[in-house]
Parts: structure tokens; sequence; C-alpha cells
């Protein structure tokens, strides 16, 4: 994984508003429409899931507020996504030599 330090690259996010009568709503993936699988890593957040797509593999976030009638589907960005914004960051400090 990552070496010495950190930096910080941004990246745009595309969010999507599901209004919907139901609990839970069933999100379609915003690259294939395909219908999403809902993952629930934290048992005590039962408004927040991990939406992955099985058709094209796209992960995505569901938040739905307890209090709100729709609900927020953001795509997660993938690698090849990721190394464009962090080619677009520009700047690439040298790595100290070790020893
Ligand atoms: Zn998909």
């Amino acid at each position: 994984m990552a070496g010495r330090g950190h930096r910080t690259i941004s990246i745009n996010c595309n969010v999507i508003l599901i209004s919907g009568e139901e609990d839970v709503p069933a999100p379609s993936c915003t690259v294939c429409r395909e219908i999403l699988d809902l993952h629930q890593p934290e048992i005590d957040r039962p408004d927040r899931f991990l939406a992955t797509c099985g058709n094209c593999g796209a992960w995505h976030l569901l938040e739905q507020p307890e209090a709100g009638d729709h609900a927020y589907l953001a795509r997660l960005p993938d690698l090849p996504e990721l190394l464009q914004a962090d080619r677009r960051t520009g700047i690439r400090r040298p790595r100290a030599q070790s020893g």
C-alpha cells in the first residue's frame, strides 16, 4: 500500500436523488442501469448502503435520510478515474531516498 505521507487529489462526484416511498429504494446502476446489490457494512446504520453492480462492477454509496423522502446515490470512482484525477493534480514530489 501507500508509502510515507500522503497527498490529496480532487475528483468530481455526481449524485442522483432517488424519490420513492419504499423504506429502501431499489436503485439501478448509474453506468449500465442494472439493479444494484445492496450491502449494509454497518449494522447500526440501516440508512446507509454500499450498492454494487454485478453487471459492470461499479460501486455506489446509497444514503437515505431518516426524515427524507428521497435517497442519495453516488457512484464511487474506480481506479482509472482515480489515476486520471491523480495525473490532473500534476505536482509530483520526488521520493526521499532511504539509506
Ligand atoms: Zn452497472
